[in-house]
């Protein structure tokens, strides 16, 4: 079921049952025009390949729960009655969804573009605004003829003397005060999520990661003492022989481009870093006896101009 595991948490503690792989089909009326129930058809997909909401039902799979009330839930689709008349030169993939180049997000009709869900499918709002940076885009080609390129500027700033919060690595997340399940059950229109206080927004706020920052280790200082390794409180570093890199794809030529040909690698070693794990908490470069690891500030900065 396409749902937040706090919506499936916060519904279990309110008692709610949950029918997972079901899509409503039609709801059922009494004489009267009341509700009587809801006819589900079994659903064996929902999303295509390209992880665009395109659910597909086993029609001959139907199950009808009886009810008085049922809750619409809506957002699903995008709106293109403004098509009507006159779209008819923008072609649909399917019902409702209009056939769409991925590289540059026209649509079949000439300087028709499109951006968000249209584009991709259901995604985070910061996709939707990369598309419709990347729709403008084509809208500056196609209006000009001329393209916009772009080029990526990578710097690094040290931080001296770089650190975080006291005990900031074993800092746990502070829960989001919420009503009670059998308040929510009372008042079914009281706001569920309360907020931090200012206490617990400043010590949730203390845990950002900074993800800007980085360690950075200079090989050619490193005597390869270990210290980072032992003190990393994530074991995200890990000391291992050079030749387990060489043999490898990824790592061959940087490898053999670093200690030249001929070096020794069962003699030499290196830090191999799972950056995923990396809390940015400076642990290492406070550590490392040989100032080998500085904690530097890497912003990109993006140059656009049209060519
Ligand atoms: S910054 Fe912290 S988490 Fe990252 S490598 Fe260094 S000690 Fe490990
Ligand atoms: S603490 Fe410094 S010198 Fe020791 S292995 Fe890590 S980077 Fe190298």
């Amino acid at each position: 079921m396409p749902a937040d595991t706090i919506e499936i948490l916060e519904g279990d503690e309110e008692g709610i049952e949950r029918r997972n792989g079901w899509g409503p089909l039609e709801i059922q009326r009494g004489t009267d025009g009341r509700v009587q129930g809801v006819v589900f058809r079994r659903c064996l997909r929902v999303y295509d390949e390209q992880r665009r909401f395109a659910p597909i039902f086993d029609d001959s799979a139907l199950e009808t729960i009886p009810c008085d009330t049922v809750l619409l839930a809506v957002g699903q689709a995008p709106d293109l009655s403004f098509l009507d008349p006159g779209g008819e030169d923008v072609e649909m993939a399917r019902p409702g969804w209009p056939k769409v180049n991925r590289a540059t997000l026209a649509t079949t009709a000439s300087g028709v573009f499109v951006a968000g869900d249209l584009a991709h499918g259901t995604r985070l709002l910061i996709d939707a605004v990369a598309s419709g940076k990347a729709a403008a885009r084509s809208v500056f080609e196609h209006i000009t003829g001329r393209r916009i390129c772009s080029e990526i500027v990578e710097t690094h700033r040290v931080l001296e003397r770089y650190q975080r919060e006291r005990g900031y690595e074993s800092l746990g997340r502070v829960p989001l005060p919420v009503l009670p399940p059998e308040m929510r059950l009372k008042a079914p229109d009281a706001v569920v999520e309360l907020g931090y206080t200012e206490e617990g927004a400043v010590r949730e706020a203390s845990r950002c990661l900074d993800c800007g920052v980085s360690p950075v280790f200079d090989g050619a200082r490193c005597v390869l003492c270990g210290g980072c390794a032992d003190v990393c409180p994530t074991q995200c570093l890990k000391l291992v022989p050079l030749d387990w890199l060489a043999g490898g794809q990824d790592f061959g030529f940087a490898v053999q481009g670093f200690t030249g040909s001929g070096a020794e690698l069962s003699e030499d070693s290196a830090i191999v870093k799972d950056e995923q794990r990396c809390i940015r908490c400076a642990l290492c470069a406070i550590r490392c006896p040989a100032d080998a690891i500085t904690m530097e500030r890497v912003e990109f900065q993006t140059n656009w101009r049209s060519a």
